[in-house]
């Protein structure tokens, strides 16, 4: 039976363990981290996210643990910059504001009840090939003075987000480039906030970005939430981070003060940091080591891809490999298919993203060109339903006019 380590027990590698092992492959994984517990803000789902969450038949408990949100709508002054409705390119389309932990917990509790082996505290550092398989090095961070033990699988998955080490030993060209903007962000709980189904957000020029995206149920508090971003360059992480809560309140406080006092209300509120970086590799494999998720193509969060994008890389592999399962060479195959087939759908979306991410997080002053271009687009329904596909994670390409998530 073939055996496949998994590096990585995030979105991208459970998705995998999970396809994987119902398609009869032994598989191990792998999490640095010992105590998976219940971090990160709220994602968006796409309706591709939710096609490849349904393939994986956890689409109803996702549901359940999400809020729907039908429309991004974002204003610049009293100016409507940003009006997407996702019912305008199909009536049955709309998307999933979850908890990062809820759908993490989902994933991680069907690998688990298919008897999927996580090692918990146990981080892949290095690895080598040879023909018939792959050795690698795991350090037990649990245990005094790390304990490293060597493994051996006829493959590797790294999957180990944006940060990865991994991708490094790997001879594929490659580029990590962090972006010089991020973002503070916390989960709020409230049961009356008067937009439960729109992502809002207000800009000041491109400067300035407040987004409330409606987050399903808190794991923490059992409570409907929702996740705040605000957006600032890193150089400014310092100076918020010795002002506080209260200096965050008082910059909010102009652009969007009902928000500001949802914050000052709220108690025992914890603000963390978002960072991001464009991460591009030539390939996606090389012979019997495979890259996928962040640590393949990270990407701005400015079009709520990245999750969604992890999910589809799982489903293609599995694709992949139940073509070439009898296949005495299935990995190399199953890989090198895999390079080729998401190749177009990530360029797109790292392009797009890297195109449109200066437009809402940069000094520059160009905020008016995102204003005008989605306003002229909101007007030209063509336009307006290539917007609306690229949100949706559909395309594959910029000339991909009538996409469709079948096709993914
Ligand atoms: C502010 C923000 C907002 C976002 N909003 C959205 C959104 O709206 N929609 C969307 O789709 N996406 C969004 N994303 C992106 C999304 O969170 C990521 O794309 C997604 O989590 C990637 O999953 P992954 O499994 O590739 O990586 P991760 O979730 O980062 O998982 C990697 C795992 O590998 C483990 N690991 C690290 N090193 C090792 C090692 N050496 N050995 C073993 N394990 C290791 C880590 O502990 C972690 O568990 C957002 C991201 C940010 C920062």
């Amino acid at each position: 039976m073939t055996q496949i380590a998994i590096a990585g027990a995030g979105i991208a590698g459970l998705a995998a363990a999970i396809h994987l092992t119902r398609l009869g492959i032994q598989v191990a994984v792998f999490e640095h981290v010992s105590d998976p517990t219940p971090v990160g803000a709220g994602l968006l789902l796409q309706p591709s996210g939710q096609a490849m969450l349904a393939e994986l038949g956890l689409l109803d408990t996702i549901q359940a643990k999400a809020s729907r949100v039908d429309s991004l709508e974002g204003y610049s002054g009293n100016w409507k910059a940003l009006n997407l409705h996702y019912q305008r390119v199909n009536p049955e389309w709309y998307g999933l504001g979850i908890h990062r932990a809820s759908l993490h917990h989902t994933l991680w509790q069907c690998a688990i009840e298919l008897g999927v082996p996580i090692h918990l505290g146990q981080g892949v550092s290095a690895f080598e090939q040879d023909e018939q398989g792959v050795c690698f090095t795991v350090n037990d961070v649990r245990l005094p003075l790390h304990r490293v033990d060597n493994h051996r699988a006829d493959a590797l998955i790294i999957a180990n987000g944006t940060r990865s080490h991994l991708r490094d030993q790997l001879p594929i060209p490659q580029s990590h480039r962090p972006y010089p903007w991020g973002a503070f962000w916390a989960v709020l709980d409230k049961d009356d906030w008067p937009y439960p189904h729109i992502l809002m957000q207000r800009y000041r020029g491109a400067q300035v970005m407040l987004g409330v995206l409606p987050s399903g149920i808190n794991p923490r508090t059992g409570k409907q939430c929702y996740s705040l971003f605000w957006s600032l360059p890193k150089s400014a992480f310092g100076e918020y981070k010795t002002q506080g809560i209260q200096g965050l309140i008082q910059r909010i406080a102009p652009i969007w003060p009902e928000v500001a006092q949802w914050l000052s209300d709220a108690r025992d509120t914890q603000i963390a940091i978002a960072e991001y970086a464009d991460v591009r590799l030539q390939s996606y494999h090389h012979q019997r080591v495979l890259v996928m998720g962040d640590a393949a193509h990270a990407m701005s969060p400015q079009l709520g891809q990245g999750a969604n994008m992890a999910l589809i890389d799982a489903s293609v592999l599995a694709k992949l490999w139940s073509i070439n399962a009898a296949n005495s060479e299935a990995v190399l195959e199953t890989f090198a298919q895999f390079s080729q087939r998401r190749r177009r759908q990530i360029a797109y979306y790292q392009m797009a993203s890297k195109f449109m991410t200066p437009l809402y997080q940069s000094n520059y002053p160009i905020a008016w060109l995102r204003d005008i271009g989605t306003s002229i687009g909101n007007r030209i329904p063509p336009v307006y339903r290539q917007y609306l596909l690229t949100l949706c994670g559909a395309k594959q390409g910029i000339f991909d006019l009538n996409a469709r998530i079948d096709d993914l």
